[in-house]
């Protein structure tokens, strides 16, 4: 059993769908008061909507986390509505398929300014806020693709992906000042709406692929985030953690046939 998170003040990015939801559906059910925050405030607003009608805190709000002037006006208002931000979920991102040849700058761009980009914004915009604190936590969604695995069409999401814990450690570094933690989730395929965009053939061979024989769920990364934000987690920081079902493991296609 982990020390309660009631009350503390939560932002996580991407909110609205797929993960994002996950996490805040996991923090809201332990009490914490979550800002949802994603482009579409629609979306936005039902997952808040969910958890509210589940007896939880919750907010929407409309950001586009590649902005800094809108990623600035989230925190601003994470701040107004719950007194501060203790946690940050720094979470939406986007991977669209595209290989090399046929990948554009503009393509390439848009990728790391939404996933990478994004996550240096959102912790730069937390820090005053941190300072004034004397504590936070940031927890990053990375994942297993770029960082360990690779698959074509996604090496402008890869690159993002393993920036993001390039940008950790050293960002661990400088916010340990701050009592401020900052560690990563690094999902394998987790069911969202985002990976049912890949179509059922994609879900099918990557769940035979995985020794545990499922894809995730979005649970499943909402209770890591949830590890890393908790006080049990103090002493960890600048660190990941994989949560795949062991989809990283198998050394060629016999071995996970053998299983
Ligand atoms: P998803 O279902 O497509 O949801 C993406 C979320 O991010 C949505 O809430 C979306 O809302 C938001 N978003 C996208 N661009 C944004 C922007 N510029 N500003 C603010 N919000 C934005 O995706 P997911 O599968 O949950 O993925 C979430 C995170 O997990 C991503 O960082 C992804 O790389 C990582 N991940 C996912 C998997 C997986 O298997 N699903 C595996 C490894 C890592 P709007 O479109 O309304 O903005």
């Amino acid at each position: 059993m982990l020390t309660s998170i009631a009350g503390q003040s939560v932002i996580v990015t991407g909110g609205s769908k797929g993960i994002g939801k996950g996490i805040a559906k996991v923090f809201a059910a332990k009490g914490a008061k979550v800002v949802v925050a994603a482009r579409g405030l629609d979306d936005a607003e039902a997952t808040a909507k969910e958890i509210r009608h589940a007896g939880g805190a919750a907010i929407a709000h409309a950001a586009d986390v590649s902005n800094w002037e809108s990623v600035q006006a989230l925190v601003a208002t994470a701040v107004a509505t719950f007194g501060t931000v203790d946690i940050l979920c720094a979470n939406a991102g986007v991977f669209p398929q595209k290989k090399i040849i046929e990948l554009s700058p503009e393509d390439w761009d848009q990728v790391l300014d939404t996933n990478l980009k994004s996550t240096f914004l959102c912790v730069k915009a937390c820090i005053p806020v941190f300072e004034k604190a004397g504590k936070g936590r940031v927890v990053v969604t990375s994942s297993i693709t770029g960082p360990i695995t690779g698959y074509p069409g996604w090496s402008h999401y890869g690159a993002s992906k393993a920036g993001q814990l390039g940008f950790l450690r050293t960002a661990a570094m400088e916010l340990a000042r701050y009592n401020t933690t900052i560690n990563a989730v690094m999902p394998g395929n987790i069911i969202t709406e985002g990976l049912q965009d890949l179509g059922q053939s994609y879900l099918d061979g990557m769940a035979k692929a995985i020794p545990l024989k499922r894809l995730g769920k979005v649970e499943d990364i909402g209770n890591a985030a949830l590890f890393l934000a908790s006080q049990e987690a103090s002493y960890i920081t600048g660190q990941t953690i994989v949560v795949d079902g062991g989809q990283i493991l198998p050394e060629s296609a016999e071995a996970i046939d053998s299983i």
